[in-house]
């Protein structure tokens, strides 16, 4: 199993894990999270999203912790987008890095948006327009690339399809998305594999929520293809409303433990992010998946023995 020397983590709690939860965290709480992260060592941090506030309302306030935050340097602060509307307000708030996303399930989008994915994705020639001119980094999210619940395995001619209509609008950051937790260890690589050599001008990130369990597994799988960049969420928070019984995305404390204990750089410090999952638990008032959370640090049993 080949593994790399280094990789990079997104800390995505504060928006995939947040949106989900019935509490809206006040704005001075987004924000202490926020230079907790950066405190801890993380380089890309989502902070929230664009969507519309009554649509989401937990991320309502994300222009005003952009606004509060500023620009740290070394530091990408990024935040999801639906539309241009998303792409005007990080202009006004001082946001430098924006994602978009489409589901790769043509009946979820044909029902949805009366659009297949790539014409979703065509659309976004104008938000990728105004978000050069403005000096905004625009990525791309693929959303269900392994499997959706509408269609079981995503053929790989789909995933190929989208992945071209974002470079076609001149988006060749790209982020594969396993919101249903459906997808296997063994297809994971493969598909990694296969956009790895199929279009190396692409720069690629993985998410993987933990539905089934199979999140860690999908993390290693696509560490073997050969990927490097991972979005991970402090305490496992999480969840997707459209995804029956859907998990939180992998533990930001469980990933980087198997990183410290295998020789892999991640430059956060477990240690960190643990105190801000266990404080996020008081806020938010109920327990977080992340076993390292539950169980602790290998080096911390070790630690105990010898007193
Ligand atoms: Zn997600």
């Amino acid at each position: 199993m080949k593994q790399p020397e280094k990789i990079t983590l997104c800390e995505v709690g504060l928006r995939d894990g947040l949106q989900n939860e019935c509490m809206v965290l006040p704005t001075e709480e987004k924000i202490g999270l926020v230079k907790g992260l950066i405190d801890a060592g993380f380089k890309v941090i989502e902070v929230g999203s664009f969507m519309h506030p009554k649509a989401v309302p937990q991320m309502a306030d994300t222009d005003q912790v952009f606004q509060a935050i500023g620009q740290i340097s070394g530091v990408e602060l990024r935040a999801l987008i639906p539309n241009l509307r998303g792409v005007q307000r990080a202009i006004d708030c001082g946001c430098k890095k924006v994602k978009l996303n489409v589901s790769a399930s043509l009946k979820h989008n044909l029902k949805n948006l009366n659009m297949t994915p790539e014409q979703s994705v065509a659309g976004f020639a104008a938000c990728v327009e105004a978000a050069e001119n403005a000096g905004i980094e625009i990525s791309g999210s693929i959303s269900m690339p392994f499997a959706s619940p509408w269609e079981g395995v995503t053929p790989v001619e789909t995933v190929d399809g989208i992945i071209e209509a974002y470079l076609n609008v001149g988006i060749t950051e790209i982020s594969l998305s396993d919101a249903s937790g459906m997808a296997t260890p063994k297809q994971v690589n493969a598909l990694c594999k296969h956009v790895l050599e199929k279009y190396p001008q692409a720069s690629w990130w993985l998410h993987f929520h933990n539905t089934r369990g199979m999140a860690m597994a999908n993390v290693i799988a696509a560490m073997d293809a050969g990927m490097t960049q991972f979005d991970t969420s402090f305490g496992g928070l999480g969840g997707c409303p459209f995804v029956p019984g859907a998990a939180g995305n992998i533990s930001t404390e469980d990933v980087v433990h198997l990183c410290d204990e295998s020789g892999i750089r991640t430059g956060v410090d477990v240690q960190k992010i643990m105190e801000l999952s266990r404080h996020l638990q008081e806020v938010l008032g109920h327990g977080m998946e992340s076993y390292v959370l539950r169980a602790g640090r290998n080096s911390d049993l070790i630690a105990a023995k010898q007193l």
